[in-house]
């Protein structure tokens, strides 16, 4: 018999609800790693929020934060007017991002999403720029409104939306392990720089001189798919040779999650803008834009946006950036990366299902594959949807929520808690075992 609260759900939600289909739970309680569900099941929680809760749920730091505000009578929502609370939280942010950066760097608060955060930084950069193209990589993930949905590198979810795709031009995004053309490693990166280049210097090209850039360091919607270092590099130093703006969209990358503070980090670049949403709010809904000061160009009430003053999420942001950077969460994540990772790989051995490992931190996926497929130009198997969405079922019947990404919907997810344990990774990757030799056998 299904819960009622499942089933008035189903009766009452918009066909659009994605994430009940997969993991179909009425959630009451959780704490840390873990969420319990009406009917007493616990679950360890490697989705947290889409990757937000990088402190997991309901963490002290964040609770007592909340408790302060709410004791000490604050305003709850301010506009873009500034407070203590809103003070402090922008000096805590631009304490952990890069000096070089933050030394000329403004702040523009979007509202709750990441998508409105993204949008902003479109506006930004046409407005500062004049123009209004922009370059995006095939695979890339940057929300569902329709400035966003523009950047969106698949077509299935724009296509309802006829007529909007005009603007952006999309570039190869290296994908070593589905690349079509069968390179990978340096030739991948010389080939890709070299595309890019060309599309900048091209004045008979596709699209007008761009507006700027946009790409995620590690595309986590395309399927957990790292950018290598030294093409991060050459993207920043053709943006910059081209004066086109380069914007990082660190939404799910950001704030410790791949090991560095920022992924962009791993390459040692210096962004002109960058997104940010999810964990920056503690768990709350909170996006932001930095960008280069002379990008600057808004006159006054250019952007607004009524829910920009959310002081409850600037808290337990405050919270829980702080507890990043004093607990040194993002070094414990890349730790707990690559044993979670190392793991996965043991599990490889036993299973050609599991293809390509990879990831940064604590942001990695699993290609899910049929070795008896076909094979790719690199020789790699046939994705394999079906078997993932049957791996994630199994995995949840065994208290473990992960969730599924990729162009076809064969990479599974995990995107746990910074603050996981050795001990609970290893309880994860155990659970993971079973249900692998339950779905694959
Ligand atoms: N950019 C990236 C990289 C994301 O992962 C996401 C959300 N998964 C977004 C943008 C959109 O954020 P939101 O869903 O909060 O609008």
């Amino acid at each position: 018999a299904k819960n009622p609260l499942l089933e008035r759900q189903e009766a009452r939600e918009s066909s659009a609800r994605s994430y009940p289909r997969r993991i179909p739970l009425a959630l009451k309680r959780a704490h840390g790693v873990y969420v319990e569900d009406v009917e007493g099941r616990v679950f360890i929680d490697c989705l947290a929020g889409a990757g937000t809760l990088a402190l997991g749920h309901n963490h002290p730091v964040v609770i007592e934060a909340l408790r302060e505000v709410l004791a000490d009578g604050l305003p709850l929502h301010t506009l873009d007017l500034t407070t203590p609370v809103k003070d402090r939280f922008v000096q805590d942010l631009f304490d952990i991002l890069p000096a070089d950066f933050t030394r000329d760097a403004r702040v523009q608060f979007c509202g709750p999403t990441g998508a409105d955060a993204v949008e902003a930084a479109l506006k930004l950069v046409k407005t500062a720029t004049g123009r209004g193209t922009m370059l995006a990589f095939h695979g890339a993930y940057h929300g569902m409104t329709q400035g966003a949905l523009h950047l969106m590198g698949s077509l299935g979810p724009k296509r309802p939306l006829n007529g909007i795709l005009q603007g952006v031009q999309f570039l190869p995004y290296p994908y070593d392990y589905r690349c079509p053309f069968g390179l990978g490693g340096e030739a991948g990166v010389q080939t890709g720089l070299r595309y890019i280049e060309t599309v900048l210097n091209d004045p008979e090209g596709g699209i007008p001189h761009p507006a700027g850039l946009i790409f995620e360091a590690v595309q986590g919607e395309g399927g957990v798919v790292p950018a290598a270092d030294a093409w991060v590099r050459g993207v920043r130093e053709l943006t910059a040779r081209a004066d086109v703006p380069l914007i990082v969209d660190e939404i799910q990358t950001g704030f410790g999650r791949t090991g560095r503070m920022f992924a962009f980090e791993h390459a040692g670049i210096t962004p002109d803008v960058v997104v940010l949403s999810k964990a920056i709010g503690g768990g709350l809904p909170l996006s932001v834009v930095v960008y280069r000061g002379e990008l600057d160009q808004w006159k006054p009430g250019a952007h607004a946006g009524t829910f920009r003053g959310n002081q409850l999420a600037m808290a337990a942001g405050s919270a829980t950036l702080r507890l990043i950077r004093a607990e040194g969460l993002h070094e414990q994540a890349q730790r707990n990366g690559e044993r979670l990772a190392a793991g996965l790989r043991q599990l490889q051995r036993d299973y050609p299902q599991l293809g390509d490992v990879r990831g940064r931190g604590l942001m990695l996926g699993v290609e899910i594959v049929d070795p008896r497929g076909e094979r790719n130009a690199h020789g790699h198997p046939a994705a394999a949807p079906a078997l993932a969405g049957a791996l994630q079922a199994e995995c949840l019947r065994h208290g473990l929520i992960i969730e599924l990404g990729g162009r076809h919907g064969s990479v599974v997810r995990f995107l746990p808690p910074l603050v996981i344990s050795e001990a609970q990774i290893d309880h994860v990757l155990a659970i993971f075992a079973t249900a692998a030799a339950k779905t694959f056998r």
